[in-house]
């Protein structure tokens, strides 16, 4: 019988079944929010790497799930997301222990999660092989199946939903898993852990591996066994990753950094677009790869715009996560807000006007946490390390442009190409702008609506597939083709 981790010990992981407890690599979850500990975590090492590679491969290869119809893998995945549903409140709270977001973001974040269990149990049972036309006396077709064993791979900023988002369509595409969370919010994953194993998957079919990412997840890209990688982070990491995948020959999907262009023409809704910018970069303390991080405002409104968007930034509420009206919590860790605070720093050195924040609250009931302040930054020179590198934290930059030209050679003069906004009342000026902009998603007189049905991926280092949408399925299946001579 699997045992329930125990708070009071160290977490164990979940390996074929069983909660694995190692006896002296542990690590500490921190509470940014407050600086407490939260739990001490068992740490994997290479043998347990192994061990969880080898007890996938043998839930791969059972009968009992190799031989599972689509219809009743989708019947698996609905159970896990009425787990989640029964599990809402604990897993809410267990994320923002973890990595601080507001306590109404981690509730939507779960709700997301049992939504995307949902939505690939639909694909899973209705999304059909092809036959392909023939050519001669033969009936051909081409059918889909499962890599064999998968590792997800994912970040702290939005752990529950990047993990449905990755479990979900592999273990509908008919894999096992091996899911390392990031070290900052391994709970979250156990949790699913359970409730997967609740829900009767089976044993070894999803594997929750914690631990270091330089370590055990590298452990686990290089190994043999693995036949897929699905990472969600850092554009650095995924690069580590796809030099890996390179030599081992697998298939990757890299869902990694942006440095998103918020643009905001003239004729646009000034209100709406106001709070659109707002929401882009300082919902979840702008820990967001899609945060609209570089704002480029039409020059001829450029100085009224800017005024209102100080002037309401300066009346976001940050606060404890769980406090009433909290807009923002914390940086997920003490060390990430020290790299917010050295990348302001470094803009001020290049001459930047900071317009507002760019230090920590001084607030009493928030100096033990990771808090910094809404931040935004004018007179940036495009070449600002600000303005091209990804900050992961709330800092907005506000630059100007001209025409659409100008906006379109100033947006796309960036490395990323993960997301856009645009706000403006012309249809067609929207139209062309968001096909010239080099981005995976688009968002006009809108920002971060998210929907599991469309596929989301990068452009340029943003990353390498698309995830999510009936074809996020495919990710996690490769093509067999089958001739029937007549
Ligand atoms: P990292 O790239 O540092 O880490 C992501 C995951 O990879 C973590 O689980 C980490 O483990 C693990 N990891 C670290 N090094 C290695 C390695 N060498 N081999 C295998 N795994 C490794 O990113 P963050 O967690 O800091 O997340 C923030 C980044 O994620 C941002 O750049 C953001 O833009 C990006 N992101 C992209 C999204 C997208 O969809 N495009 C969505 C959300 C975030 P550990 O934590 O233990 O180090």
């Amino acid at each position: 019988m699997p045992v329930t981790p125990d708070l009071t010990q160290p977490k164990p992981m979940l390996i074929g079944g069983e909660w694995v407890r190692t006896t002296d690599a542990t690590f500490e979850s921190i509470n940014p929010a407050t600086g407490a500990l939260n739990f001490r975590i068992c740490a994997a090492d290479d043998s347990l790497v192994d061990h969880a590679v080898g007890s996938a491969w043998a839930a791969v290869r059972n009968p009992v799930w190799r031989d599972q119809l689509p219809h009743q893998r989708a019947a698996m995945l609905r159970r896990i997301a009425d787990g989640i549903d029964a599990s809402a409140e604990k897993m809410a709270r267990l994320q923002m222990l973890e990595n601080g977001k507001v306590w109404a973001e981690c509730k939507a974040q779960v709700a997301s999660a049992s939504a995307t269990f949902r939505y690939f149990a639909a694909v899973c049972e209705t999304v059909s092989g092809e036959v392909t036309p023939s050519r001669g006396n033969y009936l051909s077709m081409t059918k889909y199946e499962p890599y064999g064993v998968v590792a997800a791979i994912t970040p702290w900023n939005s752990p529950m939903t990047m993990e449905a988002q990755k479990v979900a369509p592999a273990l509908a595409a008919g894999n096992a898993v091996i899911l390392k969370p990031s070290e900052v919010t391994s709970s979250t994953a156990l949790e699913l852990g359970r409730i997967a194993l609740e829900a009767g998957l089976a044993p070894g079919i999803l594997n929750v591996l914690t631990g270091l990412g330089t370590t055990v997840g590298k452990r686990l890209v290089e190994h043999p066994g693995v036949r897929m990688v699905s990472f969600t982070g850092g554009t650095a990491t995924g690069r580590v990753i796809a030099h890996i995948a390179a030599e081992k020959l697998i298939p990757v999907a890299l869902e990694l950094g942006g440095k998103s262009p918020h643009v905001v023409f003239a004729d646009a809704d000034q209100e709406a677009a106001i709070d659109g910018v707002i929401g882009g970069i300082f919902e979840g303390s702008g820990q967001s790869c899609v945060a609209g991080s570089r704002l480029y405002v039409q020059k001829s409104i450029a100085q009224s715009f800017v005024e209102k968007l100080v002037s309401r930034a300066s009346r976001l509420r940050i606060a404890l996560p769980d406090s009433q009206g909290a807009q923002m919590g914390p940086i997920a860790t003490f060390a990430h807000r020290s790299r917010i605070e050295a990348m302001v720093d470094s803009a001020r050195a290049e001459g930047c006007e900071v317009l507002l924040g760019g230090h920590r609250p001084d607030h009493e009931s928030l100096a033990a946490g990771a808090y910094y302040l809404p931040t935004i930054l004018a007179g940036l020179k495009p070449d600002a390390r600000v303005v091209r590198e990804e900050i992961f934290g709330p800092v907005l930059c506000v630059l100007e442009f001209e025409d659409e030209d100008d906006l379109v050679q100033q947006a796309n003069d960036s490395v990323y190409g993960l997301a856009a906004g645009i706000w403006t009342a012309d249809y067609k000026r929207a139209w062309r702008v968001a096909s010239r902009l080099e981005a995976g998603t688009v968002w006009i007189n809108t920002y971060k609506q998210l929907s599991i049905s469309s596929s989301f991926g990068g452009f340029k280092e943003s990353g390498i597939g698309r995830e999510k949408g009936v074809s996020g399925l495919r990710l996690y299946q490769q093509a067999k083709s089958i001739y029937f001579g007549m």
